[in-house]
């Protein structure tokens, strides 16, 4: 019988809901490019349910434990005394969610001789070391799809609300004031401004549908082009790089995985090279941009506003220097784990794991690696060191 560890953001401060704001969450079938949502054998949630946090356990315990596997939740991840690393080495399932990240760095698979599947419950394997994995034979797979428009959403939110300056705004309301000159002193309009998206899979291509209606020009670079009618119809430049793009853009926002390619992207240089007073929004990965990089073109006005929602490390230590930067956004990592994302992620993550124990194939769009190599939707969108 197999272990399955499964690290899982804590609970609310105040205990697990007993109620929530809404009674249903609408039922999403499949996405734009024909893809199906998860398709389990069953589930034991009712979607709406909060399930990312330890007491939700993902729906997962009364499947896995019907099949006399053993199930651990915990939020515990740090250190070498963690309840994670205490039973990483008999675990043959590690299940991780990139919003409260199981780091399973080289050191730690090294440690898992047992470890035969990574599933990320979300999208998103940077927290998992893919050559380490690629080395030990261990398959990765995550929820491809499952909290994409989630994550475009939160990026067309966050590009409003840094563009016309809604965040200081609800502060003079919250603090007692009508200050309209304070307000609107930074507040723009979207419509007219060039916006550009680093790489354009499925959020980025859904950001670029999400903000086409807004009258904005629509840039975007990735590896590779979108299809001649897909440019036509939401009439977008394509750059052959960022480093070509961002010169033109009013906004930018980076949709692409970490990965040797894309870590350290946006540095001084590239930074540098942006009209003053860009927007930035990285909904992606932290470590895509450098940190004191960031603070620096804040402070100097090169950008006018920086929102996201991902961090390095994750949980962010206290003095995080991007919870304290001037004309930010940022939130914790909640974008791709709103009630109605963790449904469709729970959902995917049983069907990995009866994939799994029924000795059927994993779907390729959710492999990120197998059979000792990138695979799937990993060998389309990621690189390894070597
Ligand atoms: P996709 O795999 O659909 O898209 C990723 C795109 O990035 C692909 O088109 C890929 O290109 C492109 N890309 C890869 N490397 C580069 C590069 N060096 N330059 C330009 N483009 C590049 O993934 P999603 O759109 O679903 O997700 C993207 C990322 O967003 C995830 O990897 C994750 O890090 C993050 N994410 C964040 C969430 C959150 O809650 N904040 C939730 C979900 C995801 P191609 O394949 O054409 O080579």
């Amino acid at each position: 019988m197999a272990k399955v560890l499964c690290v899982l953001y804590p609970d609310p401060v105040n205990g697990y809901p007993k109620e929530y704001a809404r009674s249903s969450v609408p039922r999403i079938s499949g996405y734009a490019d024909g893809q199906t949502a998860p398709t389990p054998s069953g589930v034991d949630f009712t979607p709406g349910e909060l399930l990312g946090s330890v007491s939700g356990e993902l729906g997962l315990r009364k499947y896995l434990e019907g099949l006399g596997h053993e199930l651990v939740v915990t939020s515990d991840k740090e250190g070498q005394d963690s309840e994670f690393d205490r039973h990483l080495p008999d675990a043959e399932i590690v299940i991780s969610q990139p919003f409260w990240p199981a780091y399973l760095t080289a050191e730690r698979i090294a440690k898992a001789p047992n470890l035969k599947l990574a599933v990320t419950a979300g999208i998103g394997s940077d927290h998992v070391d893919l050559d380490a994995a690629i080395k030990h034979g261990v398959t990765v797979a995550e929820v491809t799809f499952s909290n994409s428009v989630s994550v475009a959403e939160h990026v067309v939110m966050m590009i409003l609300s840094l563009v016309r300056n809604y965040l200081p705004s609800h502060q003079w309301v919250l603090d007692g004031g009508w200050n309209i000159a304070d307000c609107v002193s930074r507040s723009y309009d979207l419509e007219g401004m060039d916006v550009g998206t680093v790489a354009a899979g499925r959020i980025g291509t859904a950001v670029l549908r999400r903000l086409a209606p807004f009258g904005v020009r629509l840039h975007y670079t990735d590896r590779h082009r979108l299809p001649a009618e897909v440019e036509e119809e939401l009439n977008l430049t394509f750059h052959e790089s960022a480093q070509a793009m961002v010169p033109n853009c009013d906004v930018v926002t980076v949709n692409a995985p970490l990965h040797p390619q894309t870590q350290g992207l946006f540095d001084d240089r590239l930074l540098s090279t942006m009209r003053h007073g860009t927007y930035l929004i990285n909904t992606a990965r932290g470590l895509i941009c450098d940190r004191d990089a960031i603070v620096r073109a804040l402070e100097s006005g090169q950008l006018a506003g920086y929102a996201g929602d991902v961090w390095y490390p994750q949980p962010a230590p206290a003095d995080h220097r991007w919870r304290t930067m001037p004309h930010h956004g940022m939130t914790p990592h909640i974008s791709g784990s709103s009630l109605s994302a963790q449904a469709r992620y729970a959902a995917g993550t049983r069907e990995i794991l009866e994939s799994h124990f029924t000795g059927t194939p994993v779907r390729p769009e959710y492999l990120i690696v197998d059979g000792g190599a990138l695979a799937g939707a990993g060998a389309h969108s990621y690189s390894t060191k070597s």
